[in-house]
Order: C-alpha cells, then structure tokens, then sequence
C-alpha cells in the first residue's frame, strides 16, 4: 500500500505522491517558532509531529528538504523588544537558542534550512513588488502596502483554500494591520507596515519606505526560495489554517502565476492543538508548560516525546502529568525488553525480522496511524517477553527482533535504551551497594537499594553484575 495521508487542501486522506518525476525527493516547510519567548510543550506538539512525519519519508526512502524558519520579527516580538529596551538580535537570538535546545531535547531532526525572516528582506521585497506589479497588492494611505483580497479574486484566483468561507456574511474590504485577526473579517492584510515610532529601531528600507514585513509575507519568501515555488508539504498547528496559511497561498499564488496544475503546495497538513484539561494550551490563557517546566518536574526529554507521539496528529490530546508518569512505565516496559534483546544479541549483525515492520509501516502508511503502530510494538514486546521467558529465543533470532526495533525506532527516535542514562549519584550508590554486598554486609547492602529507590531507581542482580533501571 502507497503512503496515505491527509491534505487539509482536500480534507481527504490521499495517497502521497512527490512532485518529482522520479518519486524520491520531497520538499517539506514548516512554519517554525516565533521566537518572542520559550516555547510551550503545545508548540512542540506540532514540531514533534512534524518530525515524525520527516523521520517516516526517510524511514519510506525518500530524500526529504526539510525546512523550518525562525519568526524573528512581528507584533509580539517588536512589542517585547521595546518594553526590555534591548535590540532585536539580541532578544530573537536568545530565544532561538533555548528552542534548539528543547528541540534537541526531544530528539527532533535538525531541519536542514533554518532561515530567519530578518536575513530574507530582499525576497520579502521582490515577492511584494510582484504582487504590485500584478495590481493586487498597494499601498494605503496609512503608508504601509497591503494585500487586495477583491483584486486577487478578481484575477480568478480562489480565496479560502484551506478553509470555507462565506463573502456574503463577510465584512470584505476592511483591512488588517495586525498580523493576527479573525476570519470574520476577510480583510485586506499587511505585506509591508511602514515604520511607527512604537517601532523603535526594528524597520529595513525599501521602495515604500522604511517598514517591516507583515508575518504572512515572510513564510511565502522563505519557503519558495528555499525550496522552489511550488513545493510538496507544507504544515503547521490547527491555528495556522486561517489567516497564515490562507495568506501565504494567496501571496505566493498571487505573485508567481502558476500554469495549471501547479500550486504553491500541494499538500498541507495539520497538527491539532495540545489541550490541557479541554482547554488550548496557550500562553494567553496561561495553562502552559514548558519544557524545562516539565524537566524540572524530573520529566525526561525522551518521555515527552513518547508521550506526545502517542497520539494521533489530528486527533485532539489532553496533556496530563499522570499521562507523562503513563509514559515512563510504558518506556520501562520497552526498555527492559530491548535492555535483553540487547544482552542476549551480542554482535550478530542479522537482517531485521519482517512481522514488525509489516505492521508498523501497514499502520503509519494510513496517514500516521501511531496508535495501530503503538499496539505492534506492544503485542511485540508481549512475545518476546513470553520468547524469552520461556528461554526459546536464539542468538540469532533475538538480533533479528531487535535489528526490526532498530528500524521502527529511527522514526520513533526514542533511542537504544542507554546504559549509562544513571546519574553519577545512583551509580556511586550502585557501587557502594556492590561493596557492601562483597562484605556481606546485607544490612548496609539494603540501606542502599533504599536509597536508591527513592532516587526512583531500582537495582537488579544478573549473573553480568547489577543492573539499574528507573521505577
Ligand atoms: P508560534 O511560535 O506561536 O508561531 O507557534 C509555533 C507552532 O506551534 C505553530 O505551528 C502553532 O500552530 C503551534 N501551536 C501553538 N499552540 C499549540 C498547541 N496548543 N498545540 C499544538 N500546537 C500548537
Ligand atoms: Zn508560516
């Protein structure tokens, strides 16, 4: 079965098909972080699910350009620039670098282009000018130049792409300084916002005078430069539809007259937001975490992974604390499995076993369908408990179980399971146990595992020496 997925453009689920001939390399965007402050494990949501969605085109042999930007200029952050009386490269580069840093917390592939809005203003300029030149962007009397949804209909282009909308019960013809605005009024949007005193020293020259770029604009000029005007995925969070990525057609479709059958992106998709009990995770509505809030909680990077891709991409999910705590027994339970199939395998180097893998990719190639791959994974690990339990799973074959583990996990990106992953603390108190033990002094030997314990680790004896494992 061909790779199925989801196109918010056709809410269908269709089968995926590159728009290049030979079928192999894929142009993915994704619009990144606005990097105005840390990001919440909301956002990460989406990242996450972007990553596995990259991580499965590989794991499927396709040569994907992954591209993500960096938002580092808009309303917010100009906002914050002014209150903190700093510059802008200051405050955005603060920011980008505590979101690689919980992006690479989660294990999430490094996009291969990570470029910044700033450092793309004469693209943003160029697309703008196609757009005037067309008749369907101009500049108000405000000074700032905007996007004319009438003319843009008017040149037979279709507005409202990824969502319906009615004109009829619209205020059409308003228009729309912010970068962020509701759909009840389709309104003419900022492409170029001329400079205001609010603005401090963020603004850039151009034919319409010194300004900035609307946030729209810049996704259109960044993701056909880096991966050419028509493209094959673009995503983002649920959020994102409408206006982003309804602007973003109409700017891109707008200034580079596609011939028929071609579009700016032909595939987009969707993540669903994070919720916390019921409600949208945001930072307006204050019921956020962040990563390092969760850290610090004693969370793991690699249990928040597992924890967010335990969910479905389009089905809404409700993050708890118990959920993470799930979480954690689950990746023992995978853990312990893949700790023997370690030990047991040596370094046979076997080809992988087939049964995993069938299901695995049968389940994500119905549009990313983790819980079907979940289940394999678990009724896997079931059978190979019972297989080695029952001491009926050769060398050979243990390699083979975990050589197919290997594989799943390189989308999954959880990680082998680590040895070493113990602080040096609870090793100490390993070896100190260990001492103990020799002495035969029991009593201290158990003081010891106790402390452990409330460590929240366990110690288990095998005939290779002790062993530790998180409980
Ligand atoms: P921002 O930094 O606000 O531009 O958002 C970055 C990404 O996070 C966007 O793709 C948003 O759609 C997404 N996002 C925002 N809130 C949530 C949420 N609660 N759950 C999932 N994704 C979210
Ligand atoms: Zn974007």
């Amino acid at each position: 079965m061909p790779l199925q997925l989801f196109n918010t453009l056709t809410r269908t689920v269709e089968h995926f098909t590159p728009l290049d001939p030979l079928g192999r390399q894929v142009g993915m965007y994704c619009c990144g972080p606005t990097v105005h402050d840390f990001a919440h494990i909301g956002n990460f949501r989406t990242f996450v699910f972007t990553d596995l969605l990259r991580r499965y085109l590989e794991f499927r042999g396709f040569l994907v350009k992954h591209v993500m930007n960096i938002t580092d200029v808009e309303d917010k952050i100009i906002k914050r620039v002014q209150q903190r009386k700093t510059t802008l490269r200051e405050f955005t580069g603060k920011y980008e670098a505590e979101f690689l840093a919980d992006f690479d917390a989660l294990n999430c592939r490094r996009p291969h282009v990570l470029p910044r809005a700033t450092e793309h203003m004469p693209e943003i300029i160029t697309l703008i000018e196609k757009l005037v030149a067309r008749g369907i962007a101009y500049q108000a009397a405000d000074g700032s130049v905007y996007f004319s949804i009438d003319k843009y209909r008017g040149c037979g282009c279709q507005y409202g792409q990824l969502v319906n909308l009615n004109f009829d019960a619209m205020r059409v013809g308003d228009r729309v300084a912010n970068d962020e605005y509701e759909k009840e009024a389709v309104a003419d949007f900022a492409l170029w916002k001329k400079r205001v005193p609010e603005d401090g020293e963020v603004f850039w020259p151009s034919p319409w005078g010194e300004g900035r770029p609307g946030w729209h604009i810049e996704c259109s000029a960044m993701s056909t430069k880096h991966l050419g005007d028509s493209f094959d995925l673009h995503l983002g969070g649920e959020d994102l539809m409408f206006p982003h990525h309804e602007d973003e057609i109409a700017q891109s479709e707008g200034a580079l007259a596609y011939p028929p059958g071609r579009k700016f992106v032909h595939h987009w998709m969707h993540g669903s937001h994070l919720l916390v009990e019921g409600k949208k995770m945001s930072k307006s509505l204050g019921n956020y975490f962040t990563l390092r809030d969760l850290l610090a909680k004693g969370a793991t990077g690699r249990e928040i992974r597992y924890l967010l891709l335990t969910a479905h991409y389009r089905a809404q999910f409700n993050f708890t604390l118990d959920g993470l705590a799930g979480a954690r027994a689950s990746l023992a339970r995978l853990d312990e499995c893949v700790g023997k199939l370690t030990e047991l395998a040596g370094d046979t180097s076997v080809p992988p076993e087939q049964p995993l893998l069938l299901q695995f990719t049968k389940a994500m190639d119905d549009d990313l369908n983790v819980s079907a791959a979940w289940a394999a994974v678990f009724d896997w690990v079931t059978e190979v408990n019972r297989k080695l339990a029952a001491g009926a799973l050769p060398r050979p074959q243990a390699a083979a179980a975990l050589e197919a583990w290997k594989r799943v996990d390189e989308v999954f990106g959880l990680g082998m399971v680590q040895k070493d992953e113990a602080p040096v603390e609870v090793l100490m108190l390993v070896e100190e146990r260990q001492a103990a033990r020799k002495a035969k002094d029991f009593k201290r030997s158990d003081v010891v595992r106790d402390q452990l314990k409330a460590l929240g680790w366990a110690v288990e004896d095998t005939p290779k020496g002790p062993r530790v494992k998180r409980v």
